[in-house]
Protein backbone atom coordinates (compact mmCIF):
# COMPACT_ATOMS: atom_id res chain seq x y z
CA UNK A 1 0.00 0.00 0.00
CA UNK A 2 1.59 3.07 -0.99
CA UNK A 3 1.37 6.71 0.80
CA UNK A 4 1.11 8.43 -1.85
CA UNK A 5 -1.44 11.27 -1.51
CA UNK A 6 -4.34 12.60 -3.33
CA UNK A 7 -4.08 13.34 -6.45
CA UNK A 8 -3.18 17.07 -7.53
CA UNK A 9 -3.02 15.94 -11.58
CA UNK A 10 -4.89 19.54 -13.27
CA UNK A 11 -5.69 16.79 -16.12
CA UNK A 12 -8.13 14.70 -14.26
CA UNK A 13 -10.26 13.06 -16.78
CA UNK A 14 -7.48 12.74 -19.39
CA UNK A 15 -8.20 9.58 -20.90
CA UNK A 16 -5.22 7.04 -19.28
CA UNK A 17 -5.54 4.70 -21.48
CA UNK A 18 -3.87 6.66 -24.21
CA UNK A 19 -1.23 7.98 -22.17
CA UNK A 20 2.11 5.95 -22.84
CA UNK A 21 3.69 7.43 -19.96
CA UNK A 22 1.95 5.18 -17.26
CA UNK A 23 4.85 3.58 -15.28
CA UNK A 24 2.67 2.46 -11.82
CA UNK A 25 -0.43 2.18 -10.26
CA UNK A 26 -0.57 2.97 -6.45
CA UNK A 27 -3.73 2.65 -3.62
CA UNK A 28 -3.22 6.20 -1.39
CA UNK A 29 -4.04 5.66 2.37
CA UNK A 30 -7.09 7.48 1.34
CA UNK A 31 -7.85 4.38 -0.81
CA UNK A 32 -7.69 6.37 -3.99
CA UNK A 33 -6.14 4.36 -6.57
CA UNK A 34 -3.70 6.97 -8.56
CA UNK A 35 -1.67 6.37 -11.84
CA UNK A 36 1.90 7.74 -11.73
CA UNK A 37 2.94 9.42 -14.86
CA UNK A 38 7.06 9.27 -15.65
CA UNK A 39 6.80 13.09 -15.48
CA UNK A 40 5.44 13.02 -11.63
CA UNK A 41 2.11 13.75 -12.03
CA UNK A 42 -0.24 11.57 -10.84
CA UNK A 43 -3.97 10.81 -12.58
CA UNK A 44 -7.15 9.11 -10.71
CA UNK A 45 -8.55 6.38 -12.32
CA UNK A 46 -12.23 5.89 -12.82
CA UNK A 47 -14.20 2.60 -11.21
CA UNK A 48 -14.25 0.34 -14.44
CA UNK A 49 -17.70 -0.84 -12.53
CA UNK A 50 -19.53 2.21 -11.89
CA UNK A 51 -17.38 4.41 -13.83
CA UNK A 52 -18.44 7.10 -11.21
CA UNK A 53 -16.35 7.21 -8.41
CA UNK A 54 -12.57 7.18 -8.34
CA UNK A 55 -11.09 3.62 -8.37
CA UNK A 56 -9.70 2.75 -5.17
CA UNK A 57 -7.86 -0.75 -5.61
CA UNK A 58 -7.62 -2.86 -9.00
CA UNK A 59 -8.15 -6.48 -7.96
CA UNK A 60 -5.50 -8.82 -7.77
CA UNK A 61 -8.04 -11.40 -9.00
CA UNK A 62 -9.37 -9.87 -12.35
CA UNK A 63 -6.94 -6.66 -12.82
CA UNK A 64 -10.31 -4.15 -12.76
CA UNK A 65 -9.91 -1.02 -11.52
CA UNK A 66 -12.88 -0.40 -8.73
CA UNK A 67 -13.88 1.57 -6.27
CA UNK A 68 -14.17 0.45 -2.78
CA UNK A 69 -18.02 0.18 -3.43
CA UNK A 70 -18.28 -1.76 -6.24
CA UNK A 71 -14.95 -4.44 -4.84
CA UNK A 72 -17.33 -5.11 -1.96
CA UNK A 73 -20.53 -5.61 -3.87
CA UNK A 74 -18.20 -7.53 -6.45
CA UNK A 75 -16.08 -9.64 -3.52
CA UNK A 76 -19.47 -10.05 -1.32
CA UNK A 77 -21.37 -11.75 -4.70
CA UNK A 78 -19.09 -14.01 -5.72
CA UNK A 79 -18.99 -15.69 -1.80
CA UNK A 80 -22.91 -15.39 -2.64
CA UNK A 81 -22.50 -17.06 -6.06
CA UNK A 82 -20.38 -19.74 -4.67
CA UNK A 83 -22.79 -20.57 -1.95
CA UNK A 84 -25.72 -20.86 -4.24
CA UNK A 85 -24.00 -23.00 -6.65
CA UNK A 86 -22.91 -25.44 -4.18
CA UNK A 87 -26.20 -25.35 -2.05
CA UNK A 88 -23.66 -25.07 0.85
CA UNK A 89 -26.57 -24.07 3.26
CA UNK A 90 -30.55 -25.01 4.37
CA UNK A 91 -32.80 -22.23 5.07
CA UNK A 92 -32.55 -23.06 8.97
CA UNK A 93 -29.79 -24.61 9.67
CA UNK A 94 -27.35 -23.88 12.50
CA UNK A 95 -23.88 -22.84 10.99
CA UNK A 96 -20.52 -22.69 13.21
CA UNK A 97 -18.16 -20.01 11.66
CA UNK A 98 -14.51 -21.72 12.64
CA UNK A 99 -13.01 -18.43 14.56
CA UNK A 100 -9.44 -17.65 14.82
CA UNK A 101 -9.54 -13.96 14.96
CA UNK A 102 -7.18 -13.78 11.50
CA UNK A 103 -8.28 -12.20 8.71
CA UNK A 104 -9.84 -15.04 7.19
CA UNK A 105 -11.82 -15.87 9.52
CA UNK A 106 -13.28 -12.22 10.61
CA UNK A 107 -13.93 -11.78 6.77
CA UNK A 108 -15.60 -15.01 6.24
CA UNK A 109 -17.73 -13.61 9.90
CA UNK A 110 -18.41 -10.70 8.39
CA UNK A 111 -19.22 -11.65 4.84
CA UNK A 112 -21.56 -14.81 6.03
CA UNK A 113 -23.62 -11.96 8.57
CA UNK A 114 -24.29 -9.43 5.59
CA UNK A 115 -25.15 -12.27 2.83
CA UNK A 116 -27.39 -14.00 5.61
CA UNK A 117 -29.18 -10.66 6.03
CA UNK A 118 -29.12 -9.85 2.54
CA UNK A 119 -30.41 -12.92 1.01
CA UNK A 120 -32.25 -14.48 3.94
CA UNK A 121 -30.69 -17.46 4.21
CA UNK A 122 -32.15 -17.49 7.30
CA UNK A 123 -29.17 -19.45 9.15
CA UNK A 124 -28.40 -19.25 12.56
CA UNK A 125 -25.15 -18.38 12.94
CA UNK A 126 -22.39 -18.25 15.55
CA UNK A 127 -18.92 -18.41 16.30
CA UNK A 128 -16.64 -21.30 17.05
CA UNK A 129 -13.32 -20.97 18.48
CA UNK A 130 -10.43 -22.93 19.14
CA UNK A 131 -7.39 -22.36 21.92
CA UNK A 132 -4.49 -24.00 21.51
CA UNK A 133 -3.19 -22.90 24.32
CA UNK A 134 -0.36 -21.05 22.63
CA UNK A 135 0.75 -18.08 25.34
CA UNK A 136 1.41 -14.89 23.13
CA UNK A 137 -0.43 -16.11 20.24
CA UNK A 138 -3.82 -17.50 20.64
CA UNK A 139 -4.74 -16.06 23.75
CA UNK A 140 -4.18 -12.44 22.35
CA UNK A 141 -6.16 -13.42 19.00
CA UNK A 142 -9.27 -14.89 21.48
CA UNK A 143 -9.53 -11.30 22.52
CA UNK A 144 -10.06 -10.32 18.77
CA UNK A 145 -12.71 -13.15 18.30
CA UNK A 146 -14.77 -12.01 21.36
CA UNK A 147 -14.30 -8.28 20.13
CA UNK A 148 -15.78 -9.97 17.19
CA UNK A 149 -18.58 -11.62 19.06
CA UNK A 150 -19.78 -7.72 19.80
CA UNK A 151 -19.49 -6.30 16.81
CA UNK A 152 -21.18 -9.03 14.96
CA UNK A 153 -23.77 -10.03 17.67
CA UNK A 154 -23.36 -13.73 17.52
CA UNK A 155 -22.88 -16.31 20.21
CA UNK A 156 -19.39 -17.47 20.58
CA UNK A 157 -17.74 -21.17 21.72
CA UNK A 158 -14.38 -21.54 22.55
CA UNK A 159 -12.93 -24.92 23.03
CA UNK A 160 -9.71 -25.79 24.56
CA UNK A 161 -6.71 -28.27 23.63
CA UNK A 162 -6.45 -28.64 27.48
CA UNK A 163 -9.41 -29.27 28.34
CA UNK A 164 -10.09 -31.88 25.70
CA UNK A 165 -6.83 -33.75 25.48
CA UNK A 166 -5.04 -32.34 28.94
CA UNK A 167 -2.19 -30.73 26.97
CA UNK A 168 -1.62 -27.07 25.75
CA UNK A 169 0.48 -26.38 22.39
CA UNK A 170 2.63 -24.65 25.17
CA UNK A 171 3.11 -28.16 26.96
CA UNK A 172 3.88 -29.82 24.04
CA UNK A 173 6.24 -28.18 22.58
CA UNK A 174 7.93 -28.41 25.36
CA UNK A 175 7.73 -32.00 24.53
CA UNK A 176 8.49 -32.80 21.32
CA UNK A 177 10.74 -29.28 20.47
CA UNK A 178 9.54 -27.28 17.02
CA UNK A 179 9.61 -29.74 14.71
CA UNK A 180 6.24 -31.65 13.67
CA UNK A 181 4.54 -29.58 16.59
CA UNK A 182 2.23 -28.35 13.51
CA UNK A 183 1.30 -31.62 12.74
CA UNK A 184 0.09 -32.55 16.29
CA UNK A 185 -1.79 -29.09 16.19
CA UNK A 186 -3.44 -29.51 13.37
CA UNK A 187 -4.95 -33.11 13.82
CA UNK A 188 -6.21 -31.78 17.07
CA UNK A 189 -7.57 -28.83 16.02
CA UNK A 190 -10.01 -30.75 13.42
CA UNK A 191 -11.42 -32.62 16.09
CA UNK A 192 -11.55 -29.53 18.79
CA UNK A 193 -14.17 -28.17 16.00
CA UNK A 194 -15.96 -31.08 15.71
CA UNK A 195 -16.32 -32.00 19.41
CA UNK A 196 -17.03 -28.02 19.69
CA UNK A 197 -19.78 -27.93 17.03
CA UNK A 198 -21.29 -31.25 18.74
CA UNK A 199 -21.07 -29.35 22.00
CA UNK A 200 -23.47 -26.73 20.05
CA UNK A 201 -25.50 -28.85 18.18
CA UNK A 202 -25.03 -27.26 14.67
CA UNK A 203 -25.93 -29.11 11.31
CA UNK A 204 -22.72 -27.55 9.62
CA UNK A 205 -18.89 -25.74 10.61
CA UNK A 206 -17.91 -23.56 7.82
CA UNK A 207 -14.05 -22.42 8.05
CA UNK A 208 -12.14 -19.55 6.61
CA UNK A 209 -9.69 -21.87 3.77
CA UNK A 210 -9.42 -19.33 0.63
CA UNK A 211 -8.39 -20.47 -2.59
CA UNK A 212 -4.35 -19.44 -2.04
CA UNK A 213 -4.86 -22.06 1.15
CA UNK A 214 -6.69 -24.81 -0.91
CA UNK A 215 -4.14 -24.49 -3.59
CA UNK A 216 -1.28 -24.95 -1.55
CA UNK A 217 -2.91 -27.79 -0.18
CA UNK A 218 -3.46 -29.12 -3.58
CA UNK A 219 0.33 -28.33 -4.64
CA UNK A 220 1.65 -30.23 -1.65
CA UNK A 221 -0.50 -33.18 -1.77
CA UNK A 222 0.75 -33.86 -5.75
CA UNK A 223 4.50 -33.32 -4.41
CA UNK A 224 4.01 -36.13 -1.20
CA UNK A 225 1.74 -38.32 -3.93
CA UNK A 226 -1.00 -38.44 -1.14
CA UNK A 227 -3.75 -39.57 -3.67
CA UNK A 228 -6.84 -39.77 -0.85
CA UNK A 229 -5.91 -35.85 0.45
CA UNK A 230 -5.59 -34.71 -2.95
CA UNK A 231 -9.14 -35.62 -3.65
CA UNK A 232 -10.47 -34.36 -0.46
CA UNK A 233 -8.57 -30.97 -0.40
CA UNK A 234 -10.49 -29.44 -3.18
CA UNK A 235 -14.22 -30.41 -1.66
CA UNK A 236 -16.07 -27.26 -1.26
CA UNK A 237 -18.05 -29.36 1.45
CA UNK A 238 -17.63 -32.44 3.02
CA UNK A 239 -20.53 -34.17 3.60
CA UNK A 240 -20.93 -35.81 7.27
CA UNK A 241 -18.31 -39.17 7.07
CA UNK A 242 -19.21 -40.72 10.42
CA UNK A 243 -20.54 -40.39 14.03
CA UNK A 244 -18.56 -37.21 15.52
CA UNK A 245 -18.16 -35.51 12.36
CA UNK A 246 -20.34 -32.50 10.88
CA UNK A 247 -20.27 -31.28 7.37
CA UNK A 248 -17.58 -29.02 6.63
CA UNK A 249 -17.76 -26.28 3.96
CA UNK A 250 -15.13 -23.57 2.53
CA UNK A 251 -17.21 -19.93 1.45
CA UNK A 252 -14.26 -18.43 0.53
CA UNK A 253 -12.70 -21.15 -1.51
CA UNK A 254 -12.42 -19.06 -4.82
CA UNK A 255 -11.36 -15.62 -2.54
CA UNK A 256 -7.71 -14.80 -3.10
CA UNK A 257 -6.20 -14.09 -0.20
CA UNK A 258 -4.91 -10.84 -1.54
CA UNK A 259 -8.31 -9.86 -1.84
CA UNK A 260 -9.39 -10.77 1.45
CA UNK A 261 -6.75 -8.92 2.78
CA UNK A 262 -7.89 -5.64 0.81
CA UNK A 263 -11.90 -6.62 1.90
CA UNK A 264 -10.25 -6.39 5.46
CA UNK A 265 -8.57 -3.30 5.48
CA UNK A 266 -10.68 -1.23 3.33
CA UNK A 267 -13.62 -2.45 5.65
CA UNK A 268 -11.49 -1.77 8.24
CA UNK A 269 -12.44 -4.81 10.32
CA UNK A 270 -10.90 -5.61 13.46
CA UNK A 271 -8.96 -9.19 12.90
CA UNK A 272 -5.33 -10.49 14.60
CA UNK A 273 -2.46 -10.20 12.17
CA UNK A 274 0.36 -11.99 14.17
CA UNK A 275 2.24 -15.41 13.28
CA UNK A 276 2.02 -17.82 15.31
CA UNK A 277 5.42 -18.83 17.44
CA UNK A 278 5.11 -21.66 16.70
CA UNK A 279 4.96 -21.99 13.10
CA UNK A 280 7.88 -23.09 11.48
CA UNK A 281 5.37 -25.57 9.01
CA UNK A 282 8.29 -25.65 6.34
CA UNK A 283 6.83 -27.74 3.57
CA UNK A 284 3.81 -25.38 3.43
CA UNK A 285 6.28 -22.50 3.29
CA UNK A 286 7.25 -23.48 0.53
CA UNK A 287 4.62 -24.14 -1.50
CA UNK A 288 3.18 -21.02 -0.69
CA UNK A 289 6.43 -18.99 -1.85
CA UNK A 290 6.06 -20.88 -5.36
CA UNK A 291 2.35 -20.46 -5.67
CA UNK A 292 2.82 -17.13 -5.00
CA UNK A 293 6.04 -16.36 -7.71
CA UNK A 294 3.37 -18.26 -10.36
CA UNK A 295 0.64 -15.96 -9.08
CA UNK A 296 3.12 -13.13 -9.80
CA UNK A 297 3.74 -14.02 -13.37
CA UNK A 298 0.26 -15.04 -14.02
CA UNK A 299 -2.62 -14.43 -11.45
CA UNK A 300 -4.93 -16.93 -12.27
CA UNK A 301 -2.69 -19.65 -11.32
CA UNK A 302 -4.22 -19.88 -7.93
CA UNK A 303 -7.35 -20.38 -9.85
CA UNK A 304 -6.10 -22.78 -12.04
CA UNK A 305 -4.30 -25.64 -9.49
CA UNK A 306 -7.50 -25.38 -7.92
CA UNK A 307 -9.10 -26.33 -11.23
CA UNK A 308 -6.38 -28.82 -11.80
CA UNK A 309 -7.08 -30.43 -8.54
CA UNK A 310 -10.66 -30.72 -8.59
CA UNK A 311 -10.43 -32.03 -12.39
CA UNK A 312 -7.68 -35.20 -11.47
CA UNK A 313 -9.16 -38.32 -11.17
CA UNK A 314 -7.85 -41.22 -10.27
CA UNK A 315 -7.32 -44.39 -11.94
CA UNK A 316 -9.59 -47.40 -11.33
CA UNK A 317 -7.76 -49.73 -8.72
CA UNK A 318 -5.65 -47.55 -7.10
CA UNK A 319 -6.11 -48.57 -3.39
CA UNK A 320 -7.58 -45.56 -1.42
CA UNK A 321 -8.12 -45.75 2.57
CA UNK A 322 -11.11 -47.32 4.42
CA UNK A 323 -13.04 -45.07 6.57
CA UNK A 324 -13.63 -46.78 9.69
CA UNK A 325 -13.71 -45.79 13.58
CA UNK A 326 -11.43 -45.19 15.98
CA UNK A 327 -11.52 -47.78 17.91
CA UNK A 328 -10.47 -45.46 21.09
CA UNK A 329 -12.84 -42.49 20.62
CA UNK A 330 -15.22 -43.26 17.70
CA UNK A 331 -13.79 -40.50 15.51
CA UNK A 332 -13.71 -41.23 12.05
CA UNK A 333 -9.94 -43.11 11.49
CA UNK A 334 -8.54 -45.62 8.85
CA UNK A 335 -6.69 -47.19 11.38
CA UNK A 336 -7.82 -49.13 14.35
CA UNK A 337 -7.15 -45.89 16.11
CA UNK A 338 -7.59 -42.09 15.26
CA UNK A 339 -4.87 -39.77 14.03
CA UNK A 340 -5.89 -37.87 17.58
CA UNK A 341 -5.59 -40.80 19.96
CA UNK A 342 -1.91 -42.22 18.54
CA UNK A 343 -0.62 -38.55 18.91
CA UNK A 344 -2.16 -38.01 22.80
CA UNK A 345 -0.86 -41.41 23.78
CA UNK A 346 2.61 -40.66 22.06
CA UNK A 347 2.59 -37.46 24.12
CA UNK A 348 1.04 -39.90 27.76
CA UNK A 349 3.77 -42.22 26.91
CA UNK A 350 6.83 -39.81 26.44
CA UNK A 351 7.02 -41.72 23.52
CA UNK A 352 5.88 -38.51 20.90
CA UNK A 353 6.88 -40.34 17.54
CA UNK A 354 4.24 -42.67 17.71
CA UNK A 355 1.77 -40.79 15.64
CA UNK A 356 4.55 -39.39 13.20
CA UNK A 357 5.11 -41.61 10.60
CA UNK A 358 3.74 -44.81 9.89
CA UNK A 359 3.41 -47.46 13.08
CA UNK A 360 0.16 -48.76 12.34
CA UNK A 361 0.98 -52.14 13.30
CA UNK A 362 1.73 -50.78 16.78
CA UNK A 363 -2.21 -49.51 16.98
CA UNK A 364 -3.38 -52.61 17.95
CA UNK A 365 -0.87 -53.55 20.85
CA UNK A 366 -2.14 -49.74 21.91
CA UNK A 367 -5.35 -50.60 21.80
CA UNK A 368 -4.64 -53.92 23.81
CA UNK A 369 -2.91 -51.78 26.18
CA UNK A 370 0.29 -54.25 25.24
CA UNK A 371 3.41 -53.28 26.37
CA UNK A 372 5.94 -52.12 23.54
CA UNK A 373 9.45 -53.75 23.00
CA UNK A 374 12.39 -51.67 24.32
CA UNK A 375 13.34 -51.48 20.59
CA UNK A 376 9.88 -50.09 19.74
CA UNK A 377 10.33 -47.43 22.39
CA UNK A 378 14.09 -46.61 21.36
CA UNK A 379 12.82 -45.65 17.74
CA UNK A 380 9.98 -43.55 19.42
CA UNK A 381 12.03 -41.49 21.46
CA UNK A 382 14.37 -40.95 18.45
CA UNK A 383 16.58 -38.44 19.55
CA UNK A 384 16.50 -36.30 16.32
CA UNK A 385 12.46 -36.08 16.63
FE1 LIG B 1 -0.79 -24.73 15.52
FE2 LIG B 1 1.29 -24.76 13.84
FE3 LIG B 1 -0.84 -23.20 13.35
FE4 LIG B 1 0.78 -22.60 15.35
S1 LIG B 1 1.32 -22.61 13.17
S2 LIG B 1 -1.47 -22.62 15.44
S3 LIG B 1 1.38 -24.64 16.07
S4 LIG B 1 -0.80 -25.46 13.37
ZN1 LIG C 1 -9.57 -41.72 18.51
Amino acid sequence: MSTTSKSHCPEEDADVTSCLLVVVLVVASDGVLTIVLTHGVKMPIQCSSCSEKRAALRRPKTGHSLCKECFFGAFEEEIHQTIVAATLFKPGETVAIGASGGKDSTVLAHVMKTLNERYNYRLNLLLLSVDEGITGYRDDSLETVKRNQQQYDLPLKIVSYEELYGWTMDAIVKQIGLKNNCTFCGVFRRQALDRGAIMLKVDKICTGHNADDVAETVLMNVLRGDIARLRRCTAISTASEGEGVIPRCKPLKYAYEKEIVLYAYFKKLDYFSTECIYSPNAYRGHARTFLKDLEAVRPSSIIDVIHSGENLSVKEGVKMPVQGTCGRCGYISSQALCKSCVLLEGLNRGLPKLGIGKHHRLHGKILNQQPLTEQEKRKLKAVDF
